[in-house]
């Protein structure tokens, strides 16, 4: 079983994706603040994580920037869930942010997070597959 950790303030939003999640046949582990997600991250190794920008204690842009300055957490792909414009996107993506999500399409049709969750999860499985060279 793959797990993903949703890391979402906003208990509504958490509670609508963990179903869908769950339901999908992945396990979800949850984190309400920026400094709970990266103590939840590093004890858990998550296959996956959703990352909300408007966070308390620690923006989402630091958790991102934390998570890939760890070396333990910086293979975990990362998927940044904002309604927020994309002005910041190419800025994200530099800091490895492996693909967006738009909260408003989000609430309306649960099966986009599930289509993108599956994606990078697939992407990420190839990368691993990949022979290593000697
Ligand atoms: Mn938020």
């Amino acid at each position: 079983m793959q797990t993903v950790l949703v890391i979402e303030d906003n208990r509504s939003i958490m509670m609508v994706n963990e179903r869908v999640l769950t339901k999908a046949g992945y396990h979800v582990l949850g984190a309400a603040d920026g400094e709970q997600a990266l103590l939840v991250a590093r004890d858990n190794i998550p296959d996956l994580i959703l990352l909300d920008m408007m966070l308390p204690k620690l923006g989402g842009e630091e958790v991102l920037r934390s998570l890939k300055q760890n070396p333990a957490t910086a293979p975990i792909p990362v998927i940044v869930v904002t309604s927020l414009s994309q002005k910041n996107e190419e800025k994200l993506r530099d800091e490895g942010a492996a693909a967006f999500l738009d909260k408003n399409n989000l609430f309306n049709n649960p099966e986009f997070l599930l289509q993108a969750v599956g994606k990078i999860l697939a992407k990420n499985k190839a990368i691993a597959k990949l022979p290593v060279l000697t």
